[in-house]
């Protein structure tokens, strides 16, 4: 059975795409994770983000590993060998993904990567173009939305525990400009597939979003 699990910045689909895969013993791949790991390393050789030619390059001599955690509830995300997990949530990072994400040879690179650890495995894989791209025979789709304010208070919250200090407001400006490039890119743009359950998650805890998408699964499984 293949899950896909769509949103914009901060609706919490790692978070719970993790639980839900803990729950029903399935692999959980982060595709978000992948091209913050690109991003990483654009970032480290000091390239242009814009630069598709270049980005393409790197991407092409990047060695990427996603590991199961320890706790077995998160992924170690490798590059070059080096364990990259903390530093590819920096908010640098997540300043330049979405134009590394955008340009359209690595966007085919990456999806094409993403089918491939997907085959043949019970997962559940989150992301923004997995229910219309990259899975679009996926069982079950899910899209999680929340409010920007909810999303963005969300995200501080994670980045405050890390140690980095930003105001709500940075970090609203940041997923509003986020969200923008992710939803108007030519290429599988950040979209609700029509066949997905929309959860809006603003007032809702992790556990009862957990809960609402196990119990659609046991639905879907009825059905077949
Ligand atoms: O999910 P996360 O916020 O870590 O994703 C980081 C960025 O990676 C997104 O803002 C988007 O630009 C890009 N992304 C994407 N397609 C995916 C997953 C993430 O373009 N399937």
């Amino acid at each position: 059975m293949q899950i896909a699990i769509d949103g914009p910045a901060g609706a919490g689909k790692s978070t719970v795409a993790k639980l839900v895969a803990e729950r029903l013993g399935f692999i959980y791949i982060d595709t978000g994770a992948m091209y913050r790991a690109l991003t990483y390393l654009v970032l480290q050789k000091d390239a242009d983000p814009y630069d598709e030619e270049n980005v393409y390059t790197i991407q092409q001599e990047m060695d990427l590993q996603l590991l199961p955690a320890a706790d077995a509830t998160s992924c170690r995300v490798l590059v070059n060998g080096e364990d990259v997990s903390e530093k590819i949530r920096h908010p640098d990072v997540g300043k330049a993904v979405s134009v590394v994400s955008s340009h359209g040879r690595v966007r085919w690179a990456m999806v094409a990567l993403q089918q491939e650890l997907a085959s043949g495995c019970n997962v559940v894989m989150d992301g923004r173009d997995i229910g219309t791209t990259v899975l679009p025979k996926a069982e079950l789709k899910i899209f999680l939305s929340a409010s920007v304010e909810e999303r963005a208070k969300r995200r501080l919250a994670e980045l405050v525990q890390k140690g980095h200090r930003l105001t709500l407001e940075a970090v609203i400006a940041d997923i509003k400009k986020r969200d923008h490039i992710d939803s108007t890119r030519a290429i599988s743009p950040l979209r609700m597939a029509e066949d997905a359950v929309e959860i809006d998650t603003t007032d809702l805890s992790v556990d009862q979003v957990v809960e609402e998408i196990l119990a659609l699964v046991v639905r879907r499984e009825n059905r077949v």
